[in-house]
C-alpha cells in the first residue's frame, strides 16, 4: 500500500514527540536526585575550590574555622588525677619544648576546641633558680593545657644583687602581664611548687584562692590556719581591691601572711580545694643568698591595716631592664630597688 503524503511526516514528528518526553524525564531524574542529596545532608561534601557538579556545590559542609566555639567544660574532661612528681632525673628543655608543641612564644597557650573560661597569667618570683625552673616547665605544661587554660608563663627575675623581694616581683608581675594580655586571673606561684594532682586547677574563684594547701615539706597540711604562702590565685578585681601585695618586705618571710591579712581587712575569705587535691611537692634547696629571714616581718604583719592603702600597687616603682621570650616562658628581668630607695 502507498503512503499518504504526509504520512512520513507524521511519524518523524512523532518521534520527536518521544525524544522529547525521554529527554524530559532524564532532566527531571538527576534534578530531584541532586536535590535529595542536599536534603539528606549528603555525607560527602565535595571538597573545597574543586569543581563538581551542581548539586555537590550547594551541599552544605562544615568549615571548621567558622563554626563558633563553645565555653570549655568545667572541669576539664581532661584531668586524670593524682600525678606522680619527682626530682631525680634532670630535665632537658629541648624535649620539654618537643612535648608541648602548642604552646607558643613566650609560654602562651589557649585550647584550639573550645573558649577558656579564664585568662590565666601564671607569675613567678626568679632568681637563680634554673633548675628549679625546667622542673617546673615540665610538670606544669602539660598540666595547665589538661586544664584547658588560656594561659601565660612569666617569670619575674630580679636583677642585680640585693636583697631577694618575692611579693614586689609579683606585683611586677601583676603589671607586665596586663600590659601583653587581657588576663582575668593571677596565680602566683613559688617555682619549687609543684602539684601532685591536676584537679588542682590553676584558675580564680569567687574568693582569693590558695592552691598549695598540702605540701610535703609540711607533712601534708598547712602549717597553720592563716597560711597563705607558695601558691595562690587572685582574680584581677581581688588583686585590685587589696592595693595589690606589699613592696617593703626585703627577705624571706612574712609577705604571705601580709597578703592574707590584707584579704581578710577586704572582708574576702580563702578558697582551697581539699588536702587530698592540694598535695604538692617541693624541690629541696638550700637557702638562697640574699633571702635571709626578714626580722622585721612580725613587727610588720601586726600593722597591715595602717599600712596596706600606702603600700602596694599605687606605690610600685621599678624599671625593666631585659624582657626574653622563650617558647617556654617570658622572662622579665627586673631592678626592683633596694630596702632603702
Ligand atoms: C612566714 C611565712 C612562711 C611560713 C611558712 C611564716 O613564719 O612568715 O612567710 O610562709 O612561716 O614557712
Amino acid at each position: 500500500m502507498k503512503e499518504l503524503p504526509g504520512a512520513s511526516l507524521q511519524k518523524a514528528c512523532r518521534l520527536l514527540v518521544v525524544f522529547c518526553v525521554l529527554h524530559l524525564s532524564a532532566v527531571l531524574f538527576y534534578y530531584l536526585a541532586g536535590n535529595k542529596g542536599i536534603l539528606q545532608g549528603n555525607p560527602e561534601p565535595s571538597p573545597r575550590g574543586m569543581a563538581g557538579p551542581l548539586w555537590r556545590e550547594t551541599t552544605p559542609t562544615l568549615i571548621p574555622d567558622r563554626v563558633s566555639k563553645e565555653p570549655c567544660p568545667d572541669p576539664s574532661p581532661l584531668l586524670v588525677g593524682p600525678l606522680h612528681i619527682e626530682f631525680s632525673q634532670p630535665v632537658s628543655i629541648k624535649k620539654v619544648e618537643e612535648e608541648n608543641s602548642d604552646v607558643t612564644l613566650g609560654g602562651r597557650y589557649t585550647p584550639k576546641d573550645c573558649i577558656a573560661l579564664q585568662k590565666v597569667a601564671i607569675i613567678i618570683p626568679f632568681r637563680n633558680r634554673d633548675e628549679h625552673l625546667k622542673y617546673w616547665l615540665n610538670y606544669l605544661h602539660p598540666i595547665l593545657q589538661r586544664q584547658q587554660l588560656d594561659y601565660g608563663i612569666y617569670v619575674i627575675n630580679q636583677g642585680g644583687e640585693e636583697t631577694f623581694n618575692r611579693a614586689k616581683l609579683l606585683n611586677i608581675g601583676f603589671v607586665e602581664a596586663l600590659k601583653e594580655y587581657d588576663y582575668n586571673c593571677f596565680v602566683f606561684s613559688d617555682v619549687d611548687l609543684i602539684p601532685m594532682d591536676d584537679r588542682n586547677t590553676y584558675k580564680c574563684y569567687d574568693q582569693p584562692r590558695h592552691l598549695s594547701v598540702s605540701m610535703d615539706k609540711f607533712g601534708f597540711r598547712l602549717p597553720y590556719n592563716q597560711y597563705f604562702g607558695g601558691v595562690s590565685a587572685l582574680s584581677k578585681e581581688q588583686f585590685e581591691k587589696i592595693n595589690g601585695f606589699p613592696n617593703n618586705y626585703w627577705g624571706w618571710g612574712g609577705e604571705d601572711d601580709d597578703i592574707y591579712n590584707r584579704l581578710v581587712f577586704k572582708g574576702m575569705g580563702i578558697s582551697r580545694p581539699d588536702a587530698t587535691i592540694g598535695k604538692c611537692r617541693m624541690i629541696h634547696h638550700s637557702r638562697d643568698n640574699k633571702n635571709e629571714p626578714n626580722p622585721q616581718r612580725f613587727n610588720k604583719i601586726a600593722h597591715t591595716k595602717e599600712t596596706m592603702n600606702s603600700d602596694g600597687l599605687n606605690t610600685l616603682h621599678y624599671k625593666v631592664l631585659d624582657t626574653e621570650r622563650f617558647r617556654l616562658y617570658t622572662k622579665i628581668t627586673v631592678d626592683v630597688g633596694s630596702p632603702k630607695s
